[in-house]
């Protein structure tokens, strides 16, 4: 049984806030914003965190930052500016071990995720 809540918003079963899908990856509105706009993209692959990436994993990565330029540029903030964070393990802060990035923009946001 997998009990991992992203795995399960990718499902449906718990709801979210898609800002874009494709194949490979979901990106969705952080539930407790930590900037003017906090969103997390997730592959759709369950990987716990980056610990557990391989070399085979190396164009999904890729399109994940890839997929975070996009979501700048369409949401007009590419050129202000932004942050992308991953988390890996206990001592980063992790809380949902499947791999996601965080997209943090639209103002001031000093409070790390
Ligand atoms: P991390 O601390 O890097 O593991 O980040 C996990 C993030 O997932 C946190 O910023 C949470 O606010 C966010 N989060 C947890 N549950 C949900 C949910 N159901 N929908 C959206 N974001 C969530
Ligand atoms: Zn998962």
């Amino acid at each position: 049984m997998n009990d991992c809540i992203f795995c399960k918003i990718l499902t449906g079963e718990i709801p979210s806030n898609k800002v874009y899908e494709d194949d490979l990856v979901y990106a969705f509105y952080d539930i407790n914003p930590a900037a003017p706009k906090h969103i997390l993209i997730i592959p759709k692959e369950h990987i716990c965190c980056a610990n557990k990436l391989e070399e085979k994993h190396a164009a999904l990565v890729g399109h994940i930052i890839l997929t975070a330029q996009k979501i700048a540029k369409e949401q007009g903030f590419a050129e202000d500016g932004y942050r992308i964070v991953n988390n890996c393990g206990e001592n980063a802060g992790q809380t949902v071990f499947h791999l996601h990035f965080h997209l943090l923009a639209g103002g001031k946001f000093d409070r790390m995720v």
